[in-house]
């Protein structure tokens, strides 16, 4: 990877599709040479030769692959743990456990682990930061949402306590809490079920990526004392994890 030494680097995990390329796009714009990580390899080829910077394979689940990804780094100013999502949408009753184990194994293990990996770079940039994308789901529990909600209320504790732990060190911490976002989210959810994701956002105007990479991009371009802890952003037509007004 060659890289100009004064040029920052931002990592975003989960960057082949959503969110997570759309924040890449941002990052780069703002003149970070953005590292690209996710399974889908071809997609974050492409998708770094358009805005410059480097596409590595990553499975945030995966010890070797998250040792591999980060052991070629050389530098790390920004990290976004943005890898994640859900599977299924199922009552404790009927809880699946190769779902949950998804679920706690790409948000919660898959931000640790990286964020582990990644932290003695971040110091040692003199002034890090690292954006966690939670979800509302971080704050509330929905009816037959547990594996999901409860995956993201851990992976923003796990986020909020390093905010205390680092206190002192030059590395600031930002935890973004989207509402509907129309991304793949909701096609993984529901397992390529494309009519089932669609009636998710039916009726409603949802947020996009773009919105949530805007909000990632106002927050690296703050000055380094100013940390933005957490920001909620939701659609105006949502006022929680189930309540939507629908036209
Ligand atoms: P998305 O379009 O499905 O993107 C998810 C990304 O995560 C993909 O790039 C996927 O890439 C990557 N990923 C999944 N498993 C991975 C693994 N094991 N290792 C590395 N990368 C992995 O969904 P999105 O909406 O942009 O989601 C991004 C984040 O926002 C997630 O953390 C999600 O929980 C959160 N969020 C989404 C919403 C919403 O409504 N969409 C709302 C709140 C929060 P590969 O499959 O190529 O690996």
């Amino acid at each position: 990877m060659t890289i100009s030494p004064d040029t920052p680097v931002a990592v975003v995990t989960g960057a082949s599709s959503g969110i997570g390329e759309a924040t890449a796009r941002t990052l780069a714009s703002q003149g970070f040479h953005v590292v690209v990580g996710a399974r889908r390899l071809d997609r974050l080829e492409t998708l770094a030769g358009e805005i410059g910077g480097t596409a590595l394979a990553l499975d945030v689940t995966d010890d070797d692959s998250v040792a591999a990804f980060t052991a070629v780094l050389p530098r790390v100013d920004v990290l976004v743990n943005n890898a994640g999502g859900a599977k299924g949408l199922a009552p404790v009753a009927d809880a699946d456990f190769d779902d949950w184990r998804w679920m706690w194994e790409t948000n919660v293990l898959g931000t640790l682990r990286v964020t582990k990996a990644l932290l003695p770079k971040l110091v040692a940039s003199g002034d890090g930061l690292i954006v966690t994308i939670t979800s509302i789901a971080a704050f509330e529990h929905y009816d037959n949402g547990s594996g999901y909600t409860s995956a993201k209320h851990a992976e923003a504790v796990l986020h909020r306590t390093l905010r205390g732990e680092l206190l002192g060190q030059p590395v600031r911490l930002t935890e973004i809490a989207p509402g509907a976002v129309e991304t793949e989210f909701s096609l993984v959810r529901f397992d390529g079920d494309e009519a089932r994701a669609a009636k998710v956002y039916e009726g409603i105007t949802p947020l996009v990526a773009q919105d949530v990479a805007d909000v990632v991009g106002f927050v690296a371009s703050r000055p380094s004392h100013v940390n933005l802890d957490q920001i909620v952003l939701k659609p105006r037509d949502q006022a929680s994890g189930s309540r939507f007004h629908r036209s």
